[in-house]
Parts: C-alpha cells; sequence; structure tokens
C-alpha cells in the first residue's frame, strides 16, 4: 500500500467506511462472498507522471502528477484534480475513495477518481499557471475522455486552470467533447458549477434540519471555515436564507465579523491572490483577525465562536475533538461538511454522543459532483441549462441523498446517524453493480 505515513488520511477513510458498513456486510453473504470489500479499497489503476514545464525566469520546474482511478461500477471515473504542495498519492487514495460512495449517493452514472498534481498555484503568474496546465493535460489526456475519466476541480483548480487544461486536450485530441467538467461557461461549462458544492451543503442542511425537527437556519448564527469555492458559496447561499455568517478563514488567518462576514470584501481579497483576510480588518474595525500562530493549541479559531450551524470548508482535518467540544458547549446543533473529511473520528464521535446532526462530506458536498454530471449531460447532448433548471436539480438531488441517507440510517438501526446511513447507502449501490458485473 505505498508510503505508511502518507496513506493515513486513506486509512482513516476506508476505517470509517469499513466500520460504518459491518451491519450490511453481516446482512448478505454476497458481499463477502465477492470479496467486495477486498476488490474496492483498492483502486483500479494509480497513474503517475513527470510534469516539466518552463517558469518566467526561463528555468526548468518538475513536479509530480497523479490520477488515482479507484472504480466505475457505475459510470466513468469521476472526480476532482487538486494542485496543492501538500498532494501525493495517499491523500489521493482518500479523497478517491470518498469519491467512490459520494457519486454512488448522488444516484447519477458516475464512478469514483481523483487526481492533482504537488505543484502550487499561489504566487504563480497566469501564464506560469497555463504552462503548468498544459504540460499536465500533455499526460493527463492518454487516460481521459468522456466515457472513461472525467476530472473536474478542486484546492488550487478552478474555472481558470480547467479552461487551459481543456485548451490542451480540445488541441491534442483535436475533440471538442466534455472530458472535463467545471469549464468556464463558454466553454461548454454548466451555469451553477461554481456555486454548486456550496449551495449544496446548505441544501442538505436545511433538509437534514427538517428531518431531525431542529429549527431551520433563516436569523441563525452561523460559522463557516475556509474562503475558497466551497466556503465562499456556502457563505452566500447561508446570507440569501437570512443566516448570520460570522465567520471565514483561510490558510493563514480567521476572520470574526460578529456583524456578519463582508462577502463582497472577502470575494474581493481572496480573488486577488496577493491579498490576506488580514486586510479585512483594516476597513471593518469590528471585526477580529486570528493568525493561525495564535490558535488556541489543538484548536481552530473558528470554532470556538458560539453558533446555532457550523459549515468546516477548508480542508481534511481541521476539525478537532477539542473544537467539538467547543461547538457544543456553545450550543451548536448542527455541523455541515463541505470540504472533504474536515472533522476528525474523535470530533465526529463527540458531536454524535451529544445529538448534534452532524452531515458527512460524502452526502453534503455532493452537489458539485451532481452539477458536474448535469455538466456531462448538457455537452452529451450538445445543450445548455437555464440556471433554474440546474438549481432545482441540484437541490431536488440534496434533498433526495439527505432522505435516503436518513432512511438507509433508521432501517440499520442507526437512526439519526448520517456518517453511518451515508456509507452503507453509497457502499450498497457500488457493491451491487460490482457483483452484477462479475469479476
Ligand atoms: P479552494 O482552493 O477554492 O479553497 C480552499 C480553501 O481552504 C482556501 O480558503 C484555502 O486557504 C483553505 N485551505 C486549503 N488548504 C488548507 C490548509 N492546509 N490549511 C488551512 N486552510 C487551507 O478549494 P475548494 O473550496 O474547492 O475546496 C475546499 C474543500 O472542499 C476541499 O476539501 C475539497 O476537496 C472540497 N470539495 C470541493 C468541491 C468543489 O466543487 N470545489 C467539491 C467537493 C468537495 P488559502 O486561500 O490561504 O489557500
Amino acid at each position: 500500500h505505498g508510503n505508511c505515513a502518507e496513506n493515513n488520511v486513506f486509512y482513516q477513510a476506508m476505517e470509517e467506511v469499513i466500520y460504518s458498513i459491518a451491519p450490511l456486510l453481516e446482512s448478505d453473504e454476497r458481499y463477502s462472498r465477492f470479496g467486495i470489500l477486498d476488490r474496492l479499497v483498492v483502486p483500479d489503476r494509480i497513474i503517475k507522471f513527470k510534469v516539466t514545464w518552463l517558469d518566467d525566469n526561463n528555468q526548468i520546474q518538475v513536479n509530480t502528477g497523479y490520477r488515482v482511478q479507484f472504480n466505475n461500477a457505475l459510470g466513468p471515473y469521476k472526480g476532482g484534480l487538486r494542485f496543492h504542495p501538500s498532494v501525493n498519492e495517499g491523500i489521493l487514495k482518500f479523497l478517491g475513495f470518498e469519491q467512490i460512495l459520494k457519486n454512488s449517493l448522488t444516484g447519477l452514472p458516475i464512478g469514483g477518481a481523483k487526481g492533482g498534481s504537488d505543484f502550487d498555484p499561489k504566487g504563480k503568474s497566469d501564464f506560469e499557471v497555463m504552462k503548468f496546465c498544459t504540460a499536465f493535460m500533455t499526460e493527463l489526456h492518454k487516460y481521459i475522455g468522456p466515457r472513461i475519466d472525467v476530472p473536474a476541480g478542486d484546492i488550487g483548480v478552478g474555472a481558470r486552470e480547467i479552461g487551459y487544461l481543456f485548451g490542451e486536450y480540445k488541441k491534442i485530441t483535436s475533440s471538442y467533447e466534455g472530458a472535463l467538467t467545471g469549464k468556464p461557461y463558454f466553454l461548454g461549462g454548466s451555469l451553477m458549477r461554481p456555486e454548486a458544492t456550496g449551495y449544496g451543503v446548505v441544501y442538505f442542511t436545511q433538509s437534514m434540519l427538517e428531518i431531525e425537527n431542529k429549527e431551520p437556519l433563516e436569523g441563525k448564527i452561523c460559522t463557516v471555515s475556509g474562503a475558497g469555492n466551497v466556503a465562499l458559496h456556502v457563505i452566500e447561499k447561508l446570507q440569501e436564507i437570512g443566516a448570520v455568517v460570522v465567520t471565514c478563514s483561510d490558510s493563514h488567518g480567521t476572520v470574526y465579523d460578529p456583524r456578519g462576514i463582508d462577502l463582497a470584501l472577502v470575494k474581493e481579497l481572496k480573488l486577488n491572490r496577493s491579498n490576506s483576510l488580514e486586510m479585512y480588518v483594516q476597513t471593518h474595525t469590528e471585526a477580529k483577525y486570528t493568525p493561525v500562530s495564535e490558535y488556541p493549541e489543538g484548536e481552530h479559531a473558528v470554532w470556538n465562536i458560539p453558533c446555532y450551524a457550523a459549515f468546516p470548508c477548508a480542508t481534511q482535518n481541521e476539525l478537532f475533538e477539542a473544537d467539538a467540544r467547543n461547538l457544543i458547549e456553545n450550543g451548536c446543533v448542527s455541523v455541515s461538511e463541505g470540504a472533504n473529511m474536515p472533522s476528525t473520528p474523535n470530533a465526529i464521535a463527540l458531536l454524535q454522543s451529544h445529538k448534534v446532526c452532524f452531515a458527512p462530506a460524502k452526502a453534503a458536498n455532493a452537489g458539485g459532483v451532481a452539477v458536474s454530471e448535469f455538466e456531462m449531460s448538457q455537452n452529451a447532448s450538445m445543450s445548455k441549462w437555464s440556471y433554474e433548471k440546474v438549481n432545482y436539480k441540484l437541490e431536488e438531488t440534496m434533498q433526495m441523498i439527505c432522505k435516503r441517507v436518513a432512511l438507509t440510517a433508521k432501517d440499520y438501526g442507526v437512526e439519526g446517524n448520517y456518517v453511518d446511513g451515508a456509507n452503507i447507502a453509497g457502499f450498497k449501490k457500488v457493491a451491487d453493480a460490482m457483483i452484477a458485473e462479475g469479476i
């Protein structure tokens, strides 16, 4: 299984799923007879390649590119590309494994994959990003295609990067086809793809609170971590429905604005990649900025702010047991994961034992990949859907996932446990398809 330390996050994700699905495996002996678990935890293939490119000083730079094609029982491999210096095989295996079950939960015909590079887009010029994307696609194009594997964005990969990747794919293959999603609108992208993950998290949370007989989000204080694609759109939708979002954060620190986050300003600061959130307090003197170096030990500055609902939306392992304790003590009613695996296993256990509604990433943030699949549909039929149609289908999909997860948990004797419900419902569909197709 490769480098052990690198694989820790993968084992963390796998362990949670194996623990959750025990009642399902016990209820049907076919899953062990067909060796489903042994087959599912090993990716179909891991593609690892060298990416060589020239920086603006004409110096040669070398990075590593990856694509982990995990499972295509339900449809073409599908999952994002992450460009971040922390990227390694273990992180991509964890993300790819989660993606199989997430994609299964959407009910759409898509398998699971993930990819990316240790390339750091931060501080790079537009041309350098373009040259890197071009070099990356020179190798990646051999392994992808609209019916084979359809990558999308993730951390460090937005519409700009997908545009460059798509341009190169088109040049090499001479084919204008939906081999990537998250494309800019005029290159065949779908309306609402940028908003989809964040909006979807809020739709899911609204459904969950209704099912669990909790008060709705309207007028409630909410805390959000992150200031990227997912976080900004969670904040946008929460504000639109009348909730008051008082925090956001990035890799350098946290902003707490008791009067409500000024989203336009945060967008401006983050779009201009050189600006830090620290500048927020220059114009908003009522707000407080806490740099990472001043976070209490073992805690994140966002989660000690009292809130009704919390939304971790930055990255993996950013909500620890001590944070969960702070949230509980402050009366938090729900935690919804916008990022992938932001909460540690101990944090989740503590929240659940205190009856905090907990929406796991693979269910709550599936809206992004759902709209990616809508983009594939639009590309395949050479059509464009209206904003209203995409929004309606997204909301419907998130409500369907939420109900299915809640019902599955009830059926398997773990009512209210959305982690187990999501793992069992996601696993069952893939496992049944794997049994049907034989080995
Ligand atoms: P972005 O790159 O747009 O934003 C990431 C945000 O998280 C930034 O604010 C970034 O800070 C912060 N961040 C990244 N790494 C760290 C770190 N190591 N420590 C602290 N903060 C960090 O990414 P997205 O918003 O697209 O993705 C966020 C999460 O959501 C990821 O877990 C991703 O896998 C998941 N996700 C994204 C989907 C999508 O559609 N985009 C779909 C489903 C899941 P800074 O600005 O300082 O870099």
